[in-house]
């Protein structure tokens, strides 16, 4: 048990760096990237420690620049998640028996290894694998994951003292178990940081892991791995397959000892594998937890007193950093005809200097969308848009996959409140815009409150203190992350605690004591110094 009562070391935001033109950071960046695309590795699954190679090598390459290869990785089968949920289990007794400031340790190493000599390779391998800019790589796979790791370890020191009161002669406490049994964390494509947490959150708290990253994000998922261990992750506690998800799904949520997924990705999935899970119940030692951050149709909702700069900025950057593939892009926005035309116009000198092309070349602002199959979804919305009576497409419209799956920042303008672009979540560089009548605003905000699904992310734009009220209260349930004159993504952990309701997810905040509180089977226990020594109370006795 440790001797103190220790406190961690105070976590801060990773500052972001510039990456501005003769900058060293710049400098080291662009090396390694020119490293990285000199070489092709060959990524083993690690499961128990060991590196697994299998005969099945399947082809890495830039989503920008398809016919590149950056490397191979070793797909692995349901026998690869067996082995794995084997490893995870062998490893809990000693993991979740390690003194808490060992295990905090571990990952606050990791930490500064993000931030240090890691920092160039994880940023330049995001920025191949999943097509990011310098930028956003940085806010994400430096940053973001050692953000995740920082305030993690004092979420986790923060519940362990979360601590009952005790009445006279008693004393009660709370010990913070690991689940009984192993995670899994089933990770999406497009936040390396996400990737990192997701398994990582639930073995802070001591518990073991089967991590299955995403098929488009195994470049840096294998790199994520590797700072794990060089930051002195013991054997067995987090197991990376490289698995199709079903595959992956099959093999674990049948197992007796599943005890929780930590999950983030479309809504879709996420309800097939709670309905699995519930069609399994009476399999499970314990009643598994269910953590998963889902899909968004976040908005924008502006009032006639918005600053049409401010509003037309936020779209460009809401809706199109990262090629509108972060789950809080605004992608559908409602703006009053009175300034709409304004807004139009800024918007479109904004879009008319905005650069396309390979994350390598550092002007670039758009870069290209994850793979085939989002390539052809978007351009199938884009193309029923130029055809429907319903939408005009006024700005970009134009893709080409020849060399990557490139798609212009595109904005549609639809006729209708509930156009099928205004409904449904499309994940790319498409925005579509909803003109309504200045003296609808009600209306329109019952319209967007009952339009879609989801309740993710969402924004106000207006300088009308009374307005900003209204309009926030009006749509309370719409989004878990609400923002007031500001574009409704880039949440920073540990300050704008991110999660969304409805169909967007669970919303148990990433990074934060809500989500880590899961991953903890809380034992309570009372010693009572004074046993009674009889069964009788004061009341039994004669006057
Ligand atoms: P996805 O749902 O396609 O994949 C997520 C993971 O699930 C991947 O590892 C994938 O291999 C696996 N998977 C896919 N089909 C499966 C199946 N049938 N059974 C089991 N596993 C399966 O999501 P994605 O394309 O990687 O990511 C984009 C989605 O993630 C968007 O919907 C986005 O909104 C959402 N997202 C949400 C948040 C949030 O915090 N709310 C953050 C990032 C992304």
């Amino acid at each position: 048990m440790p001797k103190g009562f220790y406190n961690v070391p105070v976590a801060k935001n990773e500052p972001i760096l510039t990456y501005a033109p003769g900058t060293p950071e710049r400098e080291e960046l662009q090396n390694m990237l020119s490293t990285l695309r000199s070489q092709e590795v060959e990524l083993p699954m690690i499961i128990g420690g060991k590196e697994v190679h299998t005969d099945r090598k399947i082809r890495m390459y830039p989503p920008h620049d398809i016919k590149h290869t950056l490397g191979y990785y070793n797909q692995g089968d349901a026998g690869h998640v067996e082995m794995a949920i084997d490893a995870a289990l062998a490893a809990k007794a000693d993991w979740a028996a390690l003194q808490w400031q060992h295990r905090a340790s571990v990952f606050l190493k990791a930490a500064d290894l993000l931030s240090g000599t890691y920092r160039a390779k994880i940023n330049a391998a995001t920025m191949l694998g999943q097509s990011k800019n310098a930028y956003q790589a940085e806010i994400d796979a430096a940053c973001e994951l050692a953000d995740f790791f920082r305030f993690g370890v004092k979420a986790m020191s923060d519940i362990y003292k979360m601590q009952p009161g005790s009445s006279p002669g008693v004393w009660n406490y709370n010990e913070f178990r690991p689940l009984e049994g192993f995670v899994f964390a089933l990770t999406p494509f497009n936040f390396t940081s996400i990737a990192g947490n997701l398994p990582v959150a639930p073995a802070l708290m001591g518990n073991t892991v089967v991590w299955k990253p995403s098929k488009t994000a195994v470049y840096s998922a294998g790199v994520i791995m590797e700072v794990l261990r060089e930051a002195g992750l013991p054997d067995g506690v987090i197991n990376q397959v490289f698995v199709s998800g079903p595959v992956a799904a099959g093999a674990v949520l049948s197992h007796p000892q599943f005890a929780g997924i930590h999950f983030t990705g479309s809504t879709e999935v996420f309800q097939s594998i709670w309905k699995t899970i519930g069609d399994n119940i009476y399999k499970y030692r314990s009643y598994p937890r269910i953590v998963g951050e889902t899909g968004g149709k976040d908005f924008i909702f502006a009032d006639n007193t918005a600053d049409t700069q401010a509003l037309a900025i936020a779209m460009v950057r809401g809706a199109f950093e990262y090629q509108g593939q972060k789950c809080s892009a605004a992608s559908r926005v409602y703006v009053p005809k009175s300034i709409w035309g304004d807004v139009r116009k800024k918007l479109g000198d904004e879009l008319a200097t905005v650069k396309m092309g390979p994350p390598e070349d550092f002007t670039n602002f758009i870069n290209a969308v994850i793979d085939e199959a989002a390539f052809d979804k978007l351009v199938g919305f884009i193309e029923k848009a130029k055809q429907d009576k319903d939408a005009d497409v006024i700005f970009g419209g134009e893709y080409d996959k020849s060399v990557g799956y490139f798609i212009e920042p595109t904005v549609i303008l639809a006729k209708k409140p509930d156009y099928i672009t205004m409904e449904e979540e499309l994940f790319g560089p498409v925005l579509t815009v909803y003109a309504y009548e200045d003296d609808e605003l009600d209306k329109t905000l019952e319209i967007l409150d009952n339009t879609s699904i989801y309740a993710l992310t969402g924004a106000v734009f207006s300088q009308n203190r009374y307005a900003i009220e209204k309009i926030t209260k009006r749509l309370e349930h719409a989004a878990g992350n609400f923002y007031i004159n500001d574009k409704p993504t880039g949440a920073v952990v540990n300050q704008q605690p991110f999660g969304g309701a409805r169909g967007s997810g669970t919303n148990d905040k990433a990074g934060t004591v809500f989500n880590f509180l899961r991953w903890a089977s809380i034992r309570t226990i009372k010693e009572t110094f004074m046993p009674p020594k009889q069964y009788t109370y004061p009341n039994f006795q004669d006057d």
